[in-house]
């Protein structure tokens, strides 16, 4: 006869954990391999700590540290004055992202999702709007990437079908508020700093100044 659920045996019990087995019988076993319980028994002798290795590792540190202060290559690559001098980045820089328009103004973007899809941050929202005639693609309402969760992956202008998204040098994004960190269509869009950022990362499109603004 079948057994229900109800009247199947109970499993065994599990016997309880006895403890590490060092710990058996109230004294701490030597680890394998040790002499003390500490130190490997094949350490080689050059790896054993000693006053001598302590001195010697100090004698190490300390050579480097004058080597370095005193080095012509340090002098000749020196701080940068930031913010008054601003290093040149690869053009594959993932900075703050830039929604391209066509010649006659309007905003590339289609409104299809792709890049919101893509994204592993999950901080685009994308709302999209209708023309009254369908047969023209819809456009964005309201295009929002949250930047504080961005990790400036570039996974949305690989998305793009319309290269309608890339990325800019640009990455001064410090703000006051929480809201401020969060860029609407008029901060991706036509935020002033695009007039002086170099390109980012942009793959579809040739390297170089004459680019889509
Ligand atoms: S760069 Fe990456 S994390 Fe940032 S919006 Fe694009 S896909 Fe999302
Ligand atoms: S930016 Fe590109 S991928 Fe994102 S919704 Fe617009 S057209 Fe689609």
């Amino acid at each position: 006869m079948d057994q229900t659920p109800e009247s199947a045996p109970a499993p065994p019990r599990r016997p309880a954990w006895p403890g590490p087995p060092q710990m058996l019988g109230g004294r701490v076993a030597p680890a394998l391999g040790t002499r003390s319980g500490r130190i490997p028994k094949d350490l080689p002798e050059w790896e054993r700590p000693s006053l001598w290795a302590t001195l010697k590792g100090l004698l190490v540190t300390q050579g480097n540290f004058f080597k370095h202060l005193w080095s012509r290559d340090r002098l000749d690559k020196p701080t940068i004055q930031y913010p008054e001098q601003r290093r040149a980045y690869s053009l594959r820089f993932r900075g703050i992202h830039q929604l391209t328009k066509r010649p006659d103004g309007s905003l590339k973007c289609v409104a299809c999702f792709m890049c919101a899809t893509a994204c592993p941050a999950e901080c685009i929202t994308i709302e999209a709007g209708e023309y009254p005639d369908k047969r023209i693609e819809k456009y964005p309402v309201r295009f929002d990437i949250d930047m504080l969760r961005c990790v400036m992956c570039g996974l949305c202008v690989d998305a793009c079908p319309e290269e309608a998204i890339v990325m800019t040098g640009d990455y001064e994004m410090a703000a006051f508020t929480r809201e401020e960190t969060v860029y609407p269509i008029s901060l991706l869009a036509d935020r002033p700093q695009l007039a002086s950022t170099p390109p980012g990362y942009r793959p579809r499109y040739e390297p170089g100044p004459a680019l889509v603004r």
